[in-house]
């Protein structure tokens, strides 16, 4: 733990604190937070939910805007996505004008998972054995996508609430499979590459053993993973989900790994929930190794959390401004937010 005139610092004072995996600094501003809030709290809205919606293009046996129908599942349920970012095979293009205007074309894959036949739930309200068939199907999915030659990389990823731009209340993810490693996985690639090389050791492997330490900033943990808010955190109340055992990805967890997953998926999750007692927005995302076909003992399986609620139901954080501008920066510390999350019911309330 961290002492005298620099916790002080940390828990008081405006400082920068350093990303290791993606290289980049972030603001904290922690004197801030103690501006006293006025506005409303925000209680659940008294929703009409219904498991089954003849209108959602998600629900079993409905038909999609692309004129097809699904199944009538029963589980997960996965599809080609009919409005998809990426295709398949794409036009050629390579374009290279004095290192000044540059553009290659880009093959790939997008896909829909239905994560329950159930249109009226959310991960949280979700069972364990459910949300373990959703652990099954990233899974399968990273197998199948990332062993096509062409693609080597596979982002797993979720847009939960109608704030994050999730069109359909309808319980869902995204996979988008591609030929180049995107920017943030390749930062994240390179700077794990740069600390495997030099202590033999994943980045999150010892940046875990840090926080196991310390504990200040671990919201809940299980056999096989911790969950906890990074110390660079610049979403108020993100998290990273660490596996305890350094894996590149899916593939390569144990059985009990999975489960483990499964676990601490609704338990975060339902905190999330419990927090300000609304289903939670967030983006999501897994980050895993390139599926390029190399060993890649650098890398190090995680997901993170991104949620943009800051005080209540309704008052989110913008990037705007000085974050569009010069770099991220937060009020309440990651120290703070995840004391809250600490301290909130790993069952649902109400
Ligand atoms: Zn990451």
């Amino acid at each position: 733990m961290e002492t005298g005139p620099v916790a002080n610092a940390l828990s008081e004072h405006p400082h920068r604190r350093w990303n290791p995996l993606s290289g980049e600094w972030v603001l904290v501003s922690p004197h801030r937070a103690k501006r006293p809030w006025q506005g409303q709290v925000e209680r659940r809205p008294a929703e009409t939910r219904t498991a089954y919606d003849p209108a959602c293009y998600l629900c079993p046996g409905n038909p999609r805007a692309g004129g097809e129908r699904n199944p009538p599942y029963t589980g997960t349920f996965v599809f080609d996505n009919d409005f998809a970012a990426l295709l398949p095979e794409p036009p050629r293009v390579q374009l290279d004008v004095a290192d000044l205007l540059v553009a290659r074309s880009e093959p790939g894959i997008c896909r829909v998972i239905c994560f329950s036949p159930r249109h009226d739930l959310s991960l949280p309200e979700m069972e364990i054995p459910a949300l373990r068939r959703v652990v099954d199907l990233w899974t399968e999915q990273f197998a199948e996508l990332g062993g096509r030659p062409e693609i080597n990389h596979v982002q797993i990823f979720e847009n939960k609430g109608e704030v994050m731009g999730s069109s359909n209340p309808h319980p869902h993810g995204q996979i988008w499979a591609q030929h180049s490693v995107p920017v943030i996985p390749a930062q994240e690639g390179e700077r794990q590459r740069v600390h495997f090389a030099q202590h033999g050791r994943t980045l999150l492997q010892d940046y875990l053993r840090l926080e196991l330490d310390r504990e200040e900033r671990i919201v809940c943990a299980n056999e096989g993973w911790v969950a906890l808010v990074p110390f660079w955190a610049v979403w108020p109340f993100e998290t990273l989900v660490i596996s305890r055992r350094a894996a590149p990805h899916l593939l390569a967890l144990e059985e009990p790994e999975r489960e483990g997953l499964a676990d601490l998926l609704k338990r975060l999750t339902v905190r999330y929930d419990n927090l300000f007692d609304v289903s939670f927005p967030y983006s999501a995302g897994l980050h895993q190794a390139p599926t390029d076909g190399q060993a890649h003992p650098e890398w190090h399986l995680h997901m993170h959390f991104l949620p943009p609620l800051l005080r209540s139901a309704t008052v989110k954080k913008f990037m705007v401004g000085y974050e569009m501008l010069g770099e991220p920066q937060r009020d309440i510390t990651p120290e703070t937010s995840a004391e809250r999350l600490r301290q909130l019911p790993e069952s649902r309330s109400g």
